[in-house]
């Protein structure tokens, strides 16, 4: 149990936009006994990296790949954020290749879709690596106190204090919190979690908090996208068919090609040692469902080796694929949010000392990486001096 140790301010999540809130606050506020909490093994959330330890000298991004600002004019807090990581070489303006495919499998002229509207980045290194070096900037890391692997479960709130509790019983304390992540605060966390009622909600009952309950009914009309990435390990000497050399390559599926070959986007990804790497995703329903009822996952990893070569038979730069390719899935229950986002006014409740940031805010970035670096960078605005 951790009940000794006591914190000013306590993190729950490792994701992009808990990197973002904690390098920030660090920088701008009198340094504090921070920690942070969360159940992955490392930190970038859904923007993090396969590092597979069957398949050594892989890594393959299996969230998010890169991320497009689709507006920063207009908002200078933004601007100047990114600014701030192409300084520090974090990531740099992706000019990959990015292919939209029809219904026929051919190159389509009307080039859309949300994730690569505006300009787009890249990490100069991998998509964990990129959260990590965000929480590194300013030493902000050796301030934090990190709990990996630490599934929180309960939350309490005694006027003085918030009591969190994780899966294994410990116990942490602090004064003010921050949920990267709407899991505690959604009705998802029922089954998740095996908790009777939404943890947030138990904490600070209904008529105590405006804007708690507001928050609470937004949240309760929004919805997620449940996602599969395919991460492919290519064979030996598997390679493109002509002499690209970028660390990236997308294909995005035109909605007819998607409901065919039920793949969203496939992005080839260059390794280090110069192997190939394919990541493909899919938010197919018929796919996702077929994948979660499939008794036996190689004769679903044969369909899919199938679907690709079906895709790519007679494209210019792409070789098919064998059967005997590695092949691993990952099932993401909640890939984004979606249906109805929550307003930026309701993320801070100074009454009971709780701020929220992530990619489940209201705005341009709804969904996506933009709008949790910009709920970030906004929250950090308003806790700024609060934490005494
Ligand atoms: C397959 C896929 C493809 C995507 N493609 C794109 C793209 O091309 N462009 C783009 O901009 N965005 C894309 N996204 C969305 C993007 O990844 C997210 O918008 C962004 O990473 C969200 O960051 P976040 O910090 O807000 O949330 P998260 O990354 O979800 O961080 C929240 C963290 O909290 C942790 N956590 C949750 N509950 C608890 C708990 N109770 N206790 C402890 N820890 C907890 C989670 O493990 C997670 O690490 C994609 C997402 C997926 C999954």
């Amino acid at each position: 149990m951790k009940s000794d140790v006591k914190y000013d301010l306590l993190i729950i999540g490792g994701g992009i936009s808990a990197c973002v809130f904690a390098s920030k606050y660090l920088k701008n506020n009198i340094t504090k006994k921070v920690g942070l909490i969360e159940i992955g093994r490392g930190l970038g959330g859904r923007s993090s990296t396969r590092i597979s330890k069957r398949f050594k000298g892989w890594k393959l991004n299996h969230g998010s790949p890169n991320f497009n600002i689709s507006n920063s004019k207009n908002n200078l807090l933004l601007k100047r954020y990114i600014d701030e990581l192409l300084e520090n070489k974090f990531i740099k303006i992706d000019d990959s290749d990015i292919f939209f495919l029809n219904e026929d499998s051919n190159l389509e002229t009307i080039k859309k879709s949300e994730f690569s509207s505006g300009v787009n980045y890249l990490s100069l290194d991998s998509m964990s690596e990129f959260s990590k070096k965000i929480i590194e900037s300013n030493n902000s890391k050796e301030k934090i106190d990190f709990f990996f692997e630490t599934l929180i479960v309960d939350m309490k709130f005694n006027d003085k204090e918030w009591l969190l509790t994780s899966k294994n019983g410990d116990i942490f304390k602090s004064k003010y919190i921050i949920c990267s992540t709407n899991l505690l605060l959604h009705k998802r966390s029922l089954k998740i979690l095996n908790v009777n009622q939404i943890p947030l909600r138990k904490a600070i009952p209904i008529n105590n908090d405006k804007k708690i309950d507001l928050l609470l009914k937004f949240l309760e009309q929004q919805t997620f996208i449940p996602r599969l990435t395919f991460l492919i390990y290519t064979n030996e000497n598997y390679g493109y068919k002509d002499y690209y050399s970028k660390k990236q390559r997308y294909f995005y599926l035109k909605n007819n090609l998607e409901k065919k070959c039920r793949f969203e986007r496939i992005i080839f990804q260059l390794q280090d040692n110069n192997k190939l790497g394919i990541v493909i995703h899919s938010k197919n329903v018929g796919l996702v469902n077929s994948y979660i009822s499939s008794k036996d996952e190689e004769v679903f990893k044969q369909k899919i080796i199938t679907n690709f070569n079906k895709l790519f038979e007679e494209n210019a730069v792409v070789h098919q694929l064998n059967f005997d390719e590695k092949i691993s899935i990952m099932k993401w229950r909640a890939s984004q949010p979606s249906g109805i986002a929550v307003p930026l006014s309701l993320q801070l409740s100074r009454k009971y000392r709780i701020g929220f940031c992530g990619d489940w805010f209201k705005g341009e970035g709804f969904g996506r990486i933009e709008g949790s670096i910009l709920s970030a960078l906004i929250l950090e605005k308003k806790i700024k001096g609060l934490i005494k």
